[in-house]
């Protein structure tokens, strides 16, 4: 395995390419592999200072400790000696510690002399300290690509509740980046809640550090599995890895509740505490069953939400998902509805890292098929088969663990909806009642939720089903036009004022 510490290869990425991959997680690592094996010629752009995405996150290959790897580790170490394979052959050029942040149709022709994409990179926080990652195209701002393959995964979902904004409160997946990252632990006494199996591997990983686990409080109820047998059978490794947690909550003496939420988090200048609550199905809560746990971390996690960013700028369709999330409309062969783009992995639904790996590999077959190169149509037909089996547990796990949908009960007048722009609850309820916004898009403009430096990424699922549109907040317009973001990433004003410039 190539190690950053070494020096990259003397080589700038080429400017133009046949395939840019945007990711190197599981997707964007099994796709570009694919297609550079198959003969293509591949730039792959990853925010991240090195590849694995957000399942193989692992502590800085330079400085970390070899002891802690994720799961799927054996998986990654396969497909990363593939990668880094391909990258010495110089079929594969990678670019680390880059964002994409604005795509359009290129003017000048890509590496096959086809009209391609221009693919508009700034450094990422990854890649602008001093412990920058060595790149190979840290001077290459925009690449030229015959195929776009969108791979930029997702990030949790939140749901607002009153104290949410006190320090000590994270999402579960950044409290799992901060563990699996650099071995920090950001408390003491954790709480851990919302719903999905991803609460499980994160109230463990805390506790294998040292945190003591006060719960796990999961909205949903474990009986909703019984109606998604035939589903969940369909993937017998996720049972055994079921059995791996109950074992850890056991040694760990982690208490699992189920239909229970928090409605409040208390403390003064930061977390001492939470409410716990019984809910019915619908999530409204059983008075009466209110408790109080004193704790200094609490983990929020309702699932993940792909970034359709790209996938919207590329001029793709969209579609809901079975559990709410925007996500990519793909065909079996991982083609968007735009001609030359693909797509794989959580944005076209999360689904998990084992679907992600297939779909990557899947979409950078097909690109490199549909680029006129001969690739192996029995590995596609059993990617194919792979993908639905475990489609089909995605779809189970999302129904047996929806966000509960009178979630906003919980909410009081001043809990805060919106964290950059410091909009309340009785803020949006004002622009409904009182404005007649009536659409999340309205709501935005005039009570300003979304508006701030996340750009809705955070608030934008609460947001749109607050805002009562009549024919469903959570419809595909609303949705898409809460996360059209015409820049992906921040950007100086020179990168902006160089797009007018054919020289740079
Ligand atoms: C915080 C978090 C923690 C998770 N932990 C677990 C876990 O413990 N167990 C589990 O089973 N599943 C976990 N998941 C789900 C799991 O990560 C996914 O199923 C899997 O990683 C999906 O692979 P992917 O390649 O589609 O996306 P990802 O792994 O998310 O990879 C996407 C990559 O694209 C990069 N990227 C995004 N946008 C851009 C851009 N504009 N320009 C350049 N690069 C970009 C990102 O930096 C990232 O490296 C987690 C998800 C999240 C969000």
């Amino acid at each position: 395995m190539t190690s950053p510490t070494e020096p990259a290869a003397p080589v700038c990425a080429p400017a133009s390419v046949d395939l840019v991959v945007v990711g190197a997680g599981p997707a964007g690592m099994a796709g570009a592999v694919a297609a550079a094996e198959a003969g293509l010629h591949v730039a792959v752009v990853d925010a991240a200072g090195q590849p694995g995405g957000q399942y193989w996150r692992h502590a800085d290959e330079r400085t970390g400790d070899p002891e802690h790897r994720p799961h799927g580790w054996s998986t990654y170490l396969a497909l990363r000696a593939r990668f880094d394979a391909v990258r010495a052959s110089g079929r594969l050029s990678y670019l680390p510690g880059r964002q994409v942040w604005f795509i359009d149709r290129a003017d000048k022709p890509a590496a096959g002399g086809t009209a391609g994409f221009a693919v508009h990179t700034t450094a990422s926080v990854a890649g602008s300290g001093p412990l920058s990652p060595d790149t190979e195209g840290a001077e290459t701002r925009v690449l030229r690509a015959g195929a776009l393959l969108l791979c930029p995964g997702g990030y949790d979902r939140q749901l607002p509740i009153p104290g949410w904004d006190l320090p000590g409160v994270m999402a579960a997946g950044g409290v799992q980046a901060m563990v699996k990252g650099s071995g920090t632990v950001p408390g003491r006494r954790a709480v851990v809640a919302g719903t999905g199996p991803f609460l499980l591997p994160v109230a463990t990983g805390l506790a294998e550090y040292g945190v003591k686990v006060a719960g796990i409080f999961e909205a949903g109820a474990l009986r909703s599995w019984v109606r998604e047998v035939g589903n969940a059978a369909r993937v017998p490794a996720k049972a055994g890895e079921a059995v791996g947690y109950v074992a850890k909550l056991a040694r760990h003496r982690i208490p699992y509740r189920t239909r229970r939420v928090i409605t409040a988090i208390h403390g003064d200048d930061r977390v001492a505490g939470v409410t716990v609550a019984a809910v019915d199905g619908d999530g409204r809560v059983r008075p009466g069953t209110e408790r109080q746990i004193a704790c200094d971390l609490v983990a929020l996690g309702w699932g993940f939400t792909p970034s359709p960013e790209l996938v919207i700028a590329a001029g793709a369709d969209t579609r809901v998902d079975v559990d709410g999330s925007l996500v990519a409309v793909v065909d079996d062969a991982g083609r968007t509805s735009a001609a030359g783009v693909y797509a794989a992995g959580e944005i076209t639904g999360v689904g998990g890292a084992t679907v992600a790996v297939d779909e990557g590999e899947l979409a950078g077959l097909s690109a490199a098929a549909d680029a006129g190169l001969r690739v192996d149509t029995t590995r596609c037909a059993r990617l194919r088969s792979s993908i639905a089996r475990g489609r089909a547990f995605a779809g189970a796990m999302h129904r047996s663990h929806p966000v509960p949908p009178r979630w906003s009960e919980w909410l009081t007048d001043d809990t805060v909806i919106c964290r950059c722009e410091e909009v309340t609850h009785a803020d949006i309820r004002y622009a409904r009642e009182h404005l007649g916004a009536h659409d999340p898009r309205t709501v935005k403009m005039l009570a300003r939720p979304g508006m701030g430096w996340c750009q809705g990424r955070v608030c934008g699922f609460a947001t749109t089903h607050l805002s009562g549109a009549p024919d469903g907040a959570a419809a595909e317009p609303h949705l898409r036009a809460t996360a059209k973001r015409p820049l992906a990433a921040p950007i100086t004003l020179d990168e902006l004022a160089a797009l007018d410039d054919p020289n740079r």
